[in-house]
């Protein structure tokens, strides 16, 4: 098989089909029609094998979370995801590897409306790079900058259950399914970060962990921000493990969860209390903005958690140890 059968076979017509894709996979560029008054919102993402997957990962699910991390971000930005394209780096033709990725790629990409419209494939350790195109119609969709001191900070989701099947699968023990899930099939809160365009605040998405992560929007929005981390959302495995531990660090800067923290005027409550329910989303409260800088934890005890490492960083010294 060559490259470019490779590419026809298991590339082309992937995901869902867009009317405004007027040229797509052949050409030596896409071609594609942006709608007159919306914005395009950009984000790209690379997988590692061995960094950002375990290299046994299923290959469906490398390609489910190769396209959700990227449409995380553009749900933080509160935009609606349109258009992808992937270069791929393969250590060799394997014909089952390329179908299970294609269709764990695919089945996310269709349910929320992305069509692949190009991409790149090359030979070498298995790498992968999504590049996510959306859509914000009026204004600049949902930034990291706009958190004011009163605002109260909320999070979707649960945290810590992807960190805790990291930890498991690192030591060779079993993990639920679910929060083996979390781990491999990571959902992006598209339909949240859409809803949330001109009721929050700010918003990032939790990547790298909720310490990094808002530890970012707070420096974004010049202000500071106290979190209770009795208040923090986890499933209960992950709420034994720290309470068996007493270490806070898998719900703050293990990372991978992939839901959204945001900003919210006390006077939107009411608001965001019906979108949560039309949603079926579920939110959570953990704090609030201050003047000043910085994240400060405060355990259910009251004393103060310090947060060593607040995230993932691939160029800090803990960049050895973690596989996240
Ligand atoms: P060029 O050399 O002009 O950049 P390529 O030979 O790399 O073109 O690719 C041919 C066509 O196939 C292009 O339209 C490109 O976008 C598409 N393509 C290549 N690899 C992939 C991939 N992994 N996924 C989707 N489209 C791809
Ligand atoms: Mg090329």
């Amino acid at each position: 098989m060559t490259e470019f059968d490779l590419i026809r076979t298991y590339f082309s017509r992937l995901g869902a089909y867009r009317a405004d894709v007027l040229v797509g996979i052949g050409d030596d560029c896409a071609l594609l029609k942006v709608p007159k008054d919306a914005r395009v919102a950009v984000s790209i993402d690379t997988l590692v094998a061995g960094v950002h997957f375990l290299p046994d990962c299923d290959p469906e699910s490398i390609g489910h979370k190769a396209l959700a991390v990227g449409l995380s971000d553009l749900a933080a930005m509160g935009a609606q995801p349109a258009w992808a394209t992937l270069a791929l780096t393969l250590p060799r033709m394997d014909a089952d590897w390329l179908r299970a990725f294609a269709a764990g790629f695919s089945a996310l990409a269709r349910r929320h409306g992305v069509a692949l419209v190009g991409g790149d494939t090359t030979r070498g350790p298995l790498t992968i790079s999504v590049q996510v195109h959306g859509l914000i119609t009026g204004g600049y969709g949902l930034r990291r900058c706009g958190a004011f001191p009163g605002n109260l900070i909320f999070v979707s989701g649960t945290l810590g259950d992807a960190g805790l099947a990291l930890r498991r699968l690192q030591a060779g023990e079993a993990i639920p399914e679910r929060v083996r899930q979390c781990l491999e099939r990571p959902r992006p809160r598209v339909a949240l970060g859409m809803a949330l365009t001109g009721l929050a605040t700010a918003a990032i998405d939790l990547s790298d962990g909720l310490a990094a992560d808002l530890g970012h929007l707070l420096q974004a929005s010049g202000v500071a921000a106290d979190v209770h981390l009795g208040d923090l959302p986890l499933a209960p495995e992950v709420a034994q493990e720290v309470a068996a531990t007493g270490d806070w660090s898998l719900p703050l800067s293990f990372g991978d969860d992939y839901e959204l923290c945001f900003t919210l005027s006390p006077r939107r409550l009411s608001n965001l209390k019906t979108l949560a329910k039309k949603l079926d989303c579920p939110l959570r409260a953990i704090g609030r903005i201050t003047h000043g800088a910085g994240l400060r934890c405060h355990k259910p005890e009251g004393t103060r958690w310090e947060v060593r490492q607040p995230g993932f960083d691939h160029f800090s010294d803990n960049s050895g140890e973690e596989t996240t």
